[in-house]
């Protein structure tokens, strides 16, 4: 039998640790893991959680609300955007109705994307895959998800954002960029973006980016949080499944690899600190680099 170092009996580890813990102490030193991947600028500002209600997004507002006058953040909301999928939808909003309760300090918005782009997902999908286009449901969910929660974020001053990437996001990232010969695109981070009156768009942080999927499982199990799982009936028609999968497989055999995919894709960061001026999208007015933002390019290219 294994003990934690407080004399309990221990059950679980982290991965690369052969330092087994008890519920109670696995629980804490994932929290103090956590809390240290926050940067200590976001002391003093307001802080918004991209809430899926998945498990990644659930941790993220459980901990963020439950140390929340430590960090000091003064204003904390939970934006969930509603894609429209039918198999997604009912078990979205049975977790934000149980959140909203959970939570009553937390400031809950909502919109769907037919509210904000005029067309939902699923029937994005449709022209899309009926003009035999390239983009899979997830490449089109992705750039509307982004815009969305950057204007959401700006809509409601937040300084932060909060995003649930975990360790295996963040390796299936860099591997799709390396996959589509983009390396640059890990660069993004390293930008700063300000308008033209000099206010700086809303940083992301991801406290979950250095955590195994197993980790965080556990850390819901032991703290009750209860996720959904969302099983969105377009997930398997992504690249960024079949990598996930396969990271899966090499996480099995060494979990270091998983770090080192991470650490190769910050290697193309190096020396690639910028600052940008933003501009207004023409059509929809929000902050974009470019005179059309990439969310109504991406819908007027697959309507018209
Ligand atoms: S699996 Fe793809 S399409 Fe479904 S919610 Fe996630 S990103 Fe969107
Ligand atoms: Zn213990
Ligand atoms: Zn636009």
């Amino acid at each position: 039998m294994s003990f934690c170092t407080c004399g309990k009996r221990g059950d679980l580890t982290f991965p690369l640790s052969v330092q087994f813990f008890c519920l109670e102490c696995f629980s804490k030193k994932f929290e103090r893991r956590f809390l240290r991947n926050i940067p200590r600028s976001v002391r003093g500002h307001s802080l918004v959680i991209a809430f899926s209600g998945g498990k990644d997004s659930s941790t993220l507002l459980y901990i963020l609300n439950k140390y929340r006058k430590k960090l000091k953040i003064p204003v904390l909301s939970v934006i969930t955007l509603d894609e429209e999928n039918p198999t997604t939808q009912k078990s979205r909003n049975k977790i934000i109705d149980i959140s909203r309760k959970r939570y009553p300090n937390v400031s809950f918005i909502q919109f769907s994307y037919s509210e904000l782009f005029g067309i939902s997902l699923p029937k994005l999908v449709l022209h899309s895959d009926r003009k035999k286009m390239r983009f899979t449901p997830c490449t089109i969910c992705g750039v509307l998800r982004r815009h969305a929660i950057l204007q959401l974020a700006l809509e409601i001053d937040a300084d932060y954002i909060a995003m649930g990437n975990t360790l295996n996001d963040e390796a299936t990232t860099v591997f799709l960029n390396i996959l589509r010969a983009k390396p640059e695109r890990n660069i993004r981070n390293e930008i700063t973006y300000n308008t033209a009156n000099g206010r700086q768009l809303p940083n992301r942080i991801k406290p979950l980016a250095r955590f195994f999927e197993e980790t965080i499982r556990n850390y819901c199990a032991i703290n009750e949080i209860q996720p959904v799982k969302t099983n969105c009936s377009y997930e398997n028609r992504s690249l960024r499944f079949d990598i996930n999968s396969f990271l899966l497989t090499l996480e099995k055999k060494d979990p270091n690899l998983l770090y080192n995919i991470v650490s190769s894709g910050r290697k193309f960061k190096t020396n690639n600190t910028k600052s940008n001026i933003v501009m207004k999208c023409q059509k929809c007015n929000s902050y974009s680099t470019r005179h059309e933002c990439s969310a109504c390019s991406l819908v007027r290219k697959i309507m018209t």
